[in-house]
């Protein structure tokens, strides 16, 4: 028989594996939004909920941005590879740290936008496809506990050299996205969005990489653009939320109804150019 305390750590990895959308059910009830807990959990064909949180809306989300990428891809370079790896760039950009509230977030969102749009028109003909992405971030652990130096320096300049925020759980607004460069050098487009969004570690671009197949790794991008976090993430190491506890319901239920309420359509969120 199992004692006591063998049950509990039983019971804790069990509650730890549910799959991100029960997690997300459980928030939104906890804090009073049944129906748009109701909504996630009669997710079906006739009605389906549109949230990430939801490894099936998830899955159709990934496929239609893959199938988009895809195409523009494949039009662009055919089957030139060469052309296409010299083309084709992996960006994220810090843009800010903002209140969890839906207006806070919708000028996130436009700030966002129009910084894409301007750099678009200063190199004719480049492309970004893409999604903005909210990070929950628990500051008094970031600032309090400093678990990593360089995730509170990032943060601290985003949040105007202070190390005090309006609310303890903050959102970090930032994009994931692909750029078609259109032949333009990629160190002019670095330095300005360098230039655009100024600071330590704010712009990060690189080229696909060289032992993983384009197709793959436009596959697994757009993946990432997708992923749907439970927890928190307290260092800059993408993976470093398997170290981070529960996000708590009251963040996790606004990060769920950003996309599906709050005026704030799940499309809102994605990044596609005109061609
Ligand atoms: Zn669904």
């Amino acid at each position: 028989m199992s004692s006591f305390k063998d049950r509990q750590s039983t019971r804790k990895s069990q509650a730890d594996h549910r799959p991100h959308k029960h997690k997300a059910i459980d928030a939104l009830k906890a804090q009073g939004f049944s129906d748009v807990a109701y909504r996630l959990r009669d997710c079906g064909p006739r009605n389906y909920c549109g949230s990430q949180y939801c490894s099936d809306c998830r899955k159709r989300l990934v496929a239609c941005q893959t199938q988009k990428v895809f195409g523009v891809y494949r039009d662009l370079y055919g089957h030139d590879e060469a052309k296409g790896r010299k083309n084709v760039y992996f960006v994220t950009i810090l843009n800010e740290l903002c209140e969890l509230e839906p207006e806070q977030v919708k000028a996130a969102l436009s700030r966002g936008k129009r910084s894409l749009s301007a750099l678009r028109r200063s190199f004719d003909g480049l492309l970004t496809y893409g999604r903005f992405e909210l990070e929950a971030v628990d500051t008094h652990v970031i600032f309090g506990d400093r678990p990593c130096p360089k995730k509170a320096v990032v943060l601290r300049q985003l949040n105007g050299d202070s190390e005090q925020t309006p609310a303890r759980v903050m959102g970090l607004f930032h994009l994931h996205g692909l750029l078609f460069l259109n032949d333009h050098d990629a160190k002019l487009v670095r330095r300005k969005l360098s230039t655009m969004h100024p600071g330590k570690h704010r712009v990060e671009l690189r080229q696909l990489y060289t032992d993983t197949p384009v197709d793959e790794s436009l596959r697994k991008i757009v993946s990432y653009f997708l992923k749907s976090r439970v927890q928190f993430n307290y260092v800059m190491k993408t993976d470093g939320y398997q170290n981070g506890r529960l996000i708590d319901n009251d963040s996790l239920s606004r990060l769920v109804r950003f996309g599906l309420t709050d005026g704030i359509d799940v499309g809102s969120f994605n990044v596609y150019s005109k061609r």
